[in-house]
């Protein structure tokens, strides 16, 4: 296949970027561009040693970092931000080269570190400032809430939005004054790389955030074990592993995980939009993204009317490589990941479900295309219908009463992200308050809620722990430190007091601050 490569990614560049994750013993991974399989750059797999020197020269710079006043740590993220959006299209280029999805997605994920940013330049001097919260006796006691940096941060980031989960979860834990030791996924390595270089160019000390590369299991173990926090952003059976390791070293974690997510059409919703909208939640990213939708319920009444429009509107999305805004919808990230998608359709096919559209891998568009696909007739006996298919892949159900609609969209052991569309949104809101999941949007999929960066957003059940974004989602990088102070010794009897006497007047300044509101 013939595929004009984007100017910008030179060998030269690639080889730049990969140049700094280090390898002492000089293997490699082949990273590939996903649309045509061919090799882009030979990717440097770390050792243990080579983890464990990353977190030293790390924990070096972050001494010097921490101790900079927080409005000059804010300088490089002013800084950031601009160049960030400035060089959005080369790294636009490298998301789709190393993800294979389509433009449109690649260019909105350049977006999200920027956003992040702009945030945290607002809200970070008043959450990160000491705050003064009063001693036990009035006047001669004072009790301060101090928030010190953990020290280096682990993040572990997957595949499917490799720039958003590798940098942006690192902004909050950097302006707290951290340093990061971040692990991507071998294939998507390139445009965090190049996040780095950016934050870098914008000011960011060299050796505070390092890039270390390598299998998951092979490189995990030695990262955790030298981190004082890990973030994590991957599949729930990954996340078990991480969490359990990070509960051994008794250090905090957060894990974000996956989702089998429901939309839930209400009767009065608009066709046109719902319509609109599943087509994003199934096939955006194709399917790849942790928000997007598996399950689709529909009002029995209109079931016929939504599901041949949905199946209309997917039969004319254009599928394709390119590096420009032509297709709809770009590939899976790998071969690999094609044959689980396609294993959970065929499963679903020999259990009695039916393809109402789609439902093939694509070999005559690159090697890991599958069509975008419409089933009918899935139940839970089927992989598809109880674990994430994490593909262009989703199963329609009607419903009687919204009841049962709200009883089957809780039927899982997920709780990442929900939809619900309505005419009527006070209804459609009261809907949304049932449904057992840490996200919930209403006539929207996914973008509303993750573009909401001032409110926390994770996973509840076996989606997650913890949160980003919101508050927490920097506060959670912090260790918080009282500082306690006696400006006059008054605790206790004085010399010489009769300790009844001493008693009768503590009860009685007990009962004075009650009574007076002091504490
Ligand atoms: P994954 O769990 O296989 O891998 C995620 C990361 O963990 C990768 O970097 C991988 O190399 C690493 N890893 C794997 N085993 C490890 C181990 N034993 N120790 C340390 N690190 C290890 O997930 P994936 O397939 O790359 O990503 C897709 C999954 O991520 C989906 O389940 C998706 O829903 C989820 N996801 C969740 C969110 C969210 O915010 N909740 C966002 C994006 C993706």
């Amino acid at each position: 296949m013939t595929l004009q490569r984007p100017a910008s990614l030179t060998d030269d560049f690639l080889r730049g970027l990969v140049a700094r994750v280090p390898s002492s013993d000089g293997g490699t991974w082949k990273l590939t561009e996903v649309y045509t399989g061919e090799l882009l750059v030979e990717l440097p797999q770390s050792t243990p040693a080579d983890i464990e020197q990353a977190f030293v020269t790390a924990r070096a710079a972050q001494v010097e970092w921490a101790k900079r006043p927080l409005k000059q740590r804010l300088e490089v993220f002013k800084r950031a931000h601009t160049l960030f959006l400035d060089r959005a299209q080369t790294t636009t280029d490298l998301i789709q080269a190393e993800s294979g999805k389509n433009r449109r997605m690649a260019i909105e994920e350049t977006c999200d570190p920027p956003m992040v940013m702009s945030h945290y330049l607002k809200r970070a001097p008043k959450l990160l400032a000491p705050v003064k919260r009063g001693g036990p006796v009035p006047f001669l006691t004072t009790s301060t809430e101090i928030r010190q940096p953990k020290g280096v941060v682990g993040i572990i980031a997957p595949w499917n939005f490799p720039f958003a989960t590798g940098i942006s979860d690192s902004i909050s834990a950097l302006m707290a004054g951290n340093a990061i030791v971040l692990k991507p996924d071998n294939k998507t390595a390139l445009s965090p790389l190049y996040g780095v270089q950016l934050l870098e160019e914008a000011g960011l000390p060299k050796g505070l955030f390092q890039v270390i590369c390598g299998e998951g299991p092979d490189v995990g173990p030695t990262l955790i074990d030298n981190a004082n926090y890990v973030m994590f952003t991957g599949s729930t059976a990954t996340g078990r592993v991480i969490g359990e390791r990070a509960g051994r070293n008794l250090i905090g974690c957060c894990l974000e995980l996956g989702g089998k997510n429901p939309m839930i059409v209400l009767d009065d919703a608009d066709l046109d939009d719902v319509v609109q909208g599943a087509i994003f939640g199934a096939f955006g990213n194709t399917g790849q993204i942790c928000m997007h939708i598996e399950r689709m319920y529909l009002p029995e009444s209109r079931y016929a009317e939504f599901r041949d429009a949905f199946v209309k509107a997917t039969e004319a999305l254009s599928i394709g490589a390119a590096y420009d805004f032509g297709p709809d919808m770009g590939s899976l990230v790998s071969p690999d990941h094609m044959e689980r998608v396609k294993s959970h359709v065929d499963d679903a096919v020999a259990k009695g479900a039916t393809v109402l559209t789609g439902g093939k891998p694509r070999p005559d568009l690159g090697p890991a295309f599958f069509e975008p696909t419409i089933l009918e007739g899935v139940t839970k006996d089927m992989l598809a219908g109880v674990t994430e298919t994490f593909g262009p892949v989703v199963a329609l159900h009607s419903y009687r009463t919204v009841d049962e609609a709200v009883e089957l969209a809780n039927d899982t052991d997920y709780g990442l992200n929900a939809s619900v569309w309505g005419g009527d949104v006070a209804t459609a809101c009261q809907v949304g308050k049932r449904l057992e999941s840490g996200n919930v949007n209403v006539n929207d999929i996914l973008a509303t809620a993750f573009a909401s960066k001032g409110t926390p957003s994770g996973g509840v059940k076996q989606s997650g722990v913890g949160a980003r974004h919101g508050d927490q989602g920097i506060l959670k990088y912090t260790d918080v430190q009282q500082l306690a102070v006696l400006k006059k010794q008054v605790m206790g009897a004085r010399p010489g007091q009769d300790y009844d006497e001493y008693v009768k007047g503590m009860i009685g300044g007990l009962k004075m601050m009650r009574k007076t509101g002091i504490r």
